[in-house]
């Protein structure tokens, strides 16, 4: 029965391959044909690097019926628009070699591939599919298709097929591959909505791609062998501003617009030499292209080093609430924004002490008391909000700013805070468990305010004091409070 189950999901599996791969593929392939007449398209053949990509994206389509679909794919493009059937099948297994050497060398040399964004690995997938699948299909087209019944390639110039074939691979390759690599996953895709929300539109994060579009125009009017640098500085400043799929659309549409400026120069200069310089010309916007591509990695991984560095600078590392610096910092920026530009109407502190914490190290060891300090704030977080400050001044003493609340709602807040630490045992690895406690002192200061922040920590500091003095495990106000009574005071609050 489980046989037969796993059968049918291995079909299923194998047929939504195929028809993904087909669909894809033979759109791929059918843009490229009726690209070929178009002059400046004469090097548009995406469909090889589209299938690498998707092949090394998902896994899932990396089966049987994903190749027999990417094979019926590029049968069915060539059949339809006029070649006979034995030249498309030579040049189909031409086209899918492209992939399979690639796909093997990737496994050889067991490269990575899924993190593709991190150090060379970009560099190594592309001089493997450049030396690899890119070389593979224009040697088996050469040995094979000169030797067909009415084929467009012969022996007499068969170095020039071969030299335009390869180039045209491996300019594909970096053109279309990087798109399919970085293209955004659902989540991804969101975030980037979602932060052009949240920030109000800027005309100068355009300014890179309005450089772009000026220099590869400049390409067009002033044409020359110089042209192929024009776009360099504006392409390097795209690098340095946008995400690696945003680059790698705009290094594609570069390629093609270059490629046409140039060939079209090279056709009226020198037309006897214009298949070796076009050879050229490809190989040139290849190493064009794989600029940008490194320097787009390069400049992202630099950025997610910079905020991880910055994150442990500014964080305990037992507990990842803030450090002590950083929360005061943070603190008193939040204090002054808010009292200067009026967005909140009131500061909290509460300042808490794990109650006799010393004895849990002393009867556990001090492993125990640093998973006690990592469970007490978990516990904390779980009360706040994503904008409150939560920060470890040292040892078992921890601070909250909390903002825009009534004193009532602060006081339900550390209350709330001080049972659910009472009351949630800590469960110890040899299924002991471990009940806590905290005191906490709430100083309240409504805003504008002119008092040094410090000010305020000292005042929830005393009222902490206060309820270490009264037996622990209990919230105190500062003494300037007058808090009317609303609420159920509940048992372990004490009043000023
Ligand atoms: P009280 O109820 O008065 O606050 O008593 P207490 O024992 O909690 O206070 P005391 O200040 O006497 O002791 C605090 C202890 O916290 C002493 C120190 O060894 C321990 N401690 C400080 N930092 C760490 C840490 O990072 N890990 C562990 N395991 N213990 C720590
Ligand atoms: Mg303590
Ligand atoms: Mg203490």
């Amino acid at each position: 029965m489980s046989g037969i189950t796993f059968s049918n999901q291995a079909f299923r599996k194998n047929l939504t391959a195929f028809f993904i791969v087909a669909v894809i593929i033979f759109a791929c392939a059918l843009i490229g044909i009726f690209g070929r007449p178009l002059f400046f398209l004469a090097i548009f053949w995406p469909a090889n690097a589209v299938l690498l990509g998707l092949f090394l994206r998902f896994q899932n389509l990396n089966n049987v019926g994903g190749w027999l679909g990417a094979f019926t794919a590029l049968m069915t493009a060539d059949l339809i628009t006029g070649n006979y059937f034995l030249l498309t099948l030579f040049l189909t297994i031409a086209n899918l070699l492209n992939p399979i050497v690639t796909l093997a060398l990737i496994r050889l040399f067991k490269l990575n591939y899924k993190h593709y964004n991190r150090g060379l690995t970009f560099l190594y997938l592309f001089v493997i599919s450049a030396f690899g699948g890119c070389l593979a299909a224009p040697v088996f087209a050469c040995l094979t298709v000169p030797y067909l019944p009415n084929t467009f390639m012969s022996m007499d110039r068969i170095w020039i097929d071969f030299g335009m074939w390869w180039t045209g691979e491996i300019l594909n390759v970096i053109a279309f591959l990087p798109i399919i690599l970085a293209f955004p996953e659902k989540n991804t895709f969101i975030g980037y909505i979602a932060e052009y929300h949240k920030k109000p539109f800027q005309f100068k994060t355009l300014l890179p791609l309005i450089a772009v579009i000026v220099s590869v125009t400049l390409t067009h009017f002033f044409i020359g062998p110089g042209a192929i640098m024009f776009p360099i500085a504006a392409l390097v400043w795209a690098s340095l501003s946008y995400n690696l799929f945003f680059v790698s659309i705009i290094n594609c549409i570069v390629c093609m617009l270059l490629y046409n400026s140039l060939t079209a120069y090279y056709i009226t200069q020198s037309p006897d030499a214009y298949l070796a310089t076009t050879i050229s010309v490809r190989i040139g916007l290849f190493m064009l292209a794989l600029g940008p591509l490194t320097l787009t990695i390069i400049s992202l991984n630099r950025q997610k080093l910079y905020h991880q560095i910055l994150y442990l600078a500014n964080h305990d590392g037992l507990t990842t609430t803030m450090n002590r610096r950083f929360f005061y910092e943070q603190s008193e920026r939040a204090v002054t924004e808010d009292t200067e530009k009026k967005h909140a109407h009131s500061v909290t502190i509460l300042a808490l002490d794990l109650d006799h914490f010393k004895k849990i190290n002393d009867q556990y060891g001090h492993v125990v008391g640093d998973f006690v300090l990592q469970e007490f704030t978990k516990q904390v977080k779980a009360q706040l909000r994503s904008n409150d400050l939560f920060g470890r001044l040292g040892g078992e003493e921890f601070a909250i700013l909390l903002k825009d609340l009534t004193l009532e709602q602060s006081i339900k807040i550390a209350q709330r805070i001080c049972n659910s630490v009472f009351s949630t045992p800590i469960h110890l690895d040899d299924h002991r468990e471990l009940n806590i406690s905290v005191s906490i002192g709430l100083s309240y200061q409504t805003l504008p305010y002119c008092v040094p922040f410090q000010q305020l920590i000292k005042r929830a500091d005393e009222a902490l004091y206060q309820a270490k003095e009264k037996g622990r495990n209990r919230l105190c106000l500062e003494s300037n409070l007058n808090f009317e009574r609303t609420l159920d005071v509940p048992q372990n609050l004490q009043m000023p």
